[in-house]
């Protein structure tokens, strides 16, 4: 299969060639022809699988076939402000080879709206944005959406997850009723079901199985406290290049990366109250090579993307199963090969073990349990313990002394 043969024009045709993917991946290959037919398209797809590539280049082409008007004439909404920078770098590299360049604009919270608002004055064709932000632009009147033809929803589950339903709906009834609408999502709960019965008109359903064939999982039993330690050794051992590790705070972030940076690891952080600029900093230094292992939190890493990613580790399990997704699909993107390793701890207070459970059962597949020889845990959580409480094998509890005295008791008096 090749670009060529899905329709695209010569411009884009060697745009992609510069941008060096010499053949369409399967969601490109099954989400360009329709786009380009004007269709609206619901498309499951994870992350790393081209997706944005695969609305980005038919939406250009639409857009610069048409004569010129007032924009934007495309909006694409995203959930954080990382992805709608990625999609706004992307559609702006491939408008740059385009003989009419359309204007691609970018907005996202957190910041200043001034020069958000002072970039809009010339217009723009294509406007990204998180949905909180472009309608606080549009109470600024820094746009109008009356002349929007083509809307992305990107990462659909990620945008109801965070939120934002509300934010949405408000956006959605500005927008005029005729235009080409594209949903994506990596996942397809009933919010995004029911937004894509009530957004998409006779939709071209696409379902990209990418259930990361590429991405080996593991999973790690071991002791809170020897968490550290062992993320140190996987770190000698494996000799990742780059490596991704998820923690659930800011405050773990910061600690588990000084602690990296104490034994001389090349270590960065990356978390929300970190500046636009810090985070644009860190992410280059990772790609560059002079930051090895990135300490990350959710938040700051939806819809991140770093190149030759070889390893995701969970160092503290994402809250869920979907979090759990977007989180391993950092690594083996676009057919490279990754592993995402999960530290269950046994002593953890919210039950890592039974925690990890659901996280497969919704993936629909078993990572298998492994300790990392000199790192094996104190604490045992059994098939038993696992659906209830996880406790020490080693350790009893006050309550568990007291059973076992009164059966003694019991047993002595008879
Ligand atoms: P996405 O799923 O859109 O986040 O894309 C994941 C990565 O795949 C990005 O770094 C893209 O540059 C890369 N990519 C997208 N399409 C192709 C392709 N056809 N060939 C090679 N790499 C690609």
């Amino acid at each position: 299969m090749s670009f060529a043969s899905l329709g695209l024009s010569p411009a884009l045709l060697r745009a992609v060639r510069e941008l060096g993917y010499h053949a369409p991946t399967a969601i490109q290959a099954a989400a360009l022809p329709p786009i380009l037919a004007g269709a609206d398209v619901l498309a499951l797809a994870q992350t790393g699988s081209g997706k944005t590539a695969a609305f980005a280049l038919p939406l250009l082409q639409r857009l610069v076939a048409a004569p010129p008007r007032p924009g934007p004439r495309a909006l694409v909404l995203a959930p954080t402000r990382e992805l709608a920078a990625q999609t706004a770098e992307l559609l702006r590299e491939l408008a740059s080879r385009l003989l009419h360049r359309p204007k691609v604009a970018l907005a996202f919270g957190g910041v200043s709206i001034n020069p958000q608002l002072m970039a809009l004055r010339g217009g723009c064709d294509v406007m990204v944005a998180t949905p909180g932000r472009l309608l606080d632009l549009l109470e600024h009147n820094g746009l109008t959406l009356a002349g929007v033809e083509c809307l992305v929803l990107d990462e659909a589950d990620r945008l109801l997850a965070a939120g934002f339903a509300d934010e949405l709906h408000r956006v959605l009834a500005q927008l005029p009723a005729r235009r080409q609408s594209l949903l994506f999502s990596a996942t397809c709960p009933a919010g995004v079901q029911a937004l894509a019965e009530q957004l998409l008109h006779e939709p071209v359903r696409i379902a990209i199985e990418e259930a990361p064939p590429q991405i080996t999982q593991r999973a790690i039993q071991l002791d809170r406290a020897q968490r550290l330690p062992a993320l140190r050794q996987l770190l000698r051992d494996e000799a990742w290049a780059r490596a991704l590790v998820f923690v659930a705070s800011r405050y773990t972030a910061e600690l588990v990366s000084d602690k990296l940076f104490a034994h001389g690891f090349k270590a960065g952080v990356l978390h929300g109250e970190l500046s636009q600029g810090a985070r644009r900093d860190v992410l280059a230094a990772l790609k560059a090579g002079s930051v090895q292992v990135l300490v990350a939190t959710d938040v700051a890493a939806r819809g991140l993307h770093v190149e030759a990613l070889d390893a995701v580790v969970n160092y503290e399990l994402p809250r869920s199963a979907a979090d759990y997704t977007h989180r391993i699909g950092r690594t083996g993107r676009a057919g490279a090969q990754g592993v995402a390793v999960s530290f269950i701890c046994a002593d953890s207070a919210e039950n890592a073990e039974s925690h990890f459970r659901l996280i497969e059962k919704r993936q629909g597949q078993r990572v298998p349990r492994e300790c990392l020889p000199g790192f094996e845990p104190q604490a045992v959580a059994t098939e038993a313990q696992a659906s209830g409480g996880i406790k020490s094998a080693t350790r009893k509890s006050k309550k568990d002394k007291l059973r076992e005295a009164a059966a003694k008791a019991a047993t002595d008096g008879h």
